[in-house]
């Protein structure tokens, strides 16, 4: 495995190709399959659908190409941490989550871990490191955070929480493999919704655990086959073709986000910005440290919850919804879910129209809300 970007991305492609017998098809078949062809000893074949199937393994070829780890594949990215959670941890065990991160991951943990006897805390993103890690099991980090985009080091966490002997897990799903590598940097466990950017087309739910620990990656495996937790094989042909634009779509989307960042910066119409791509954004010398690009992300404030719904809902080339990474630019006001951010903030997920034309309809919004 080559550690150049554009190899990796040139590669992926291509995996299929190699297992190829002549006359197979060249596009990856969708098996729709619970029962296989199963006489004698099973050892070694596909033996029921909730073990195996191969458009999963397809799909898992590709995550763990791009991971350079060994990726299993979730229905969705809560499937995805749901098994980290409950194939890592016991009753006694102390997890440290970010305060400001995906909020369902917060809820999941007070609702599902804290009755188990495994307890949580909450800090800050921005201030992830202060405090140290000692008696954690397990250190949850989100970077940048979702939705406010605050940062914090990885490599620097990673080796305090090491210290400390917790394992430790990133939500890379604001920045896929292409835009950050928290494996690289040290991270024990990456989770991502591949329901976002991987994807990419807003008509799959997805995600995947991945791993270079092969006793994390065996315990994760079989949380989906006991639970049943797995992904159906037609979201998986859906994320496996996905995947094969997601290099050049998230190209776009992140050129894009650097281009309209700028002069969202410079409208008067915008109160706050946050984009790690600024020189002036908090983030900005630790985001050219570790990660590739800067995203497609951007967090903007208008004045008032008023002004920022009819920029969202006024402007031509945006669609008003939550999630984000598709190909279409989406926006959300993130104070609707209760998110702890301003109640004209507007988060942003620039998608892969031209930019010029983008631009002139985000204009156009920003002046008539
Ligand atoms: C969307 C998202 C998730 C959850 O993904 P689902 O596919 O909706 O379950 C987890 N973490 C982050 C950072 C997300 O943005």
């Amino acid at each position: 495995m080559t550690d150049n970007p554009n190899a990796r991305a040139a590669q992926l492609t291509h995996l299929r190709r190699r297992k190829l017998k002549k006359g197979d098809p060249v596009a990856l078949p969708l098996t729709m399959a619970s029962m296989f062809n199963l006489p004698g000893t099973p050892a070694g074949f596909a033996q029921y659908g909730r073990f195996d199937n191969p458009t999963w393994d397809a799909v898992e070829e590709m995550l763990s190409h791009l991971e350079d780890a060994q990726a299993v594949a979730f229905p969705s990215g809560m499937a995805a941490i749901s098994a980290v959670f409950f194939s890592q941890l016991k009753t006694g065990d102390r997890v440290l989550l970010p305060s400001d991160g995906y909020y369902t991951t917060r809820v999941l943990a007070a609702r599902f871990l804290k009755p188990l006897g495994v307890t949580f805390d909450l800090r800050p993103t921005g201030a992830f490191l202060d405090g140290g890690f000692d008696g954690y099991r397990l250190v949850f980090i989100e970077t940048p955070a979702n939705p406010g985009l605050d940062f914090c080091d990885i490599a620097a966490a990673c080796k305090a929480a090491h210290t400390a002997g917790a394992t430790v897990v990133a939500d890379n799903t604001t920045m896929t493999p292409y835009g950050q590598r928290p494996l690289d940097l040290g991270a024990d466990i990456v989770v991502a919704a591949d329901t976002k950017a991987p994807n990419g087309h807003s008509d799959a739910l997805f995600g995947h655990v991945a791993s270079r620990d092969e006793k994390i990656v065996a315990a994760v495996k079989d949380w989906r086959k006991l639970s049943g937790a797995i992904p159906g094989p037609f979201e998986a042909w859906l994320v496996h073709r996905g995947l094969e634009t997601l290099e050049l779509r998230f190209d776009r989307m992140c050129s894009s986000a650097e281009t309209i960042a700028a002069r969202l910066l410079a409208h008067p119409k915008v109160k706050a910005l946050r984009f790690p791509g600024l020189a002036n954004d908090p983030s900005h010398n630790l985001a050219r440290v570790q990660m590739q690009r800067f995203g497609f992300l951007i967090g903007l404030t208008l004045e008032t919850e008023e002004a920022a719904e009819a920029f969202i809902n006024g402007c031509d080339l945006i669609q008003p919804a939550t999630s984000f990474g598709g190909v279409h630019t989406s926006a959300e006001r993130r104070a609707r879910w209760g998110d702890a951010v301003a109640p004209g903030f507007v988060r942003l997920s620039v998608g892969c129209e031209p930019v010029e034309e983008l631009w002139r309809a985000l204009e156009e919004a920003l002046e008539r809300s």
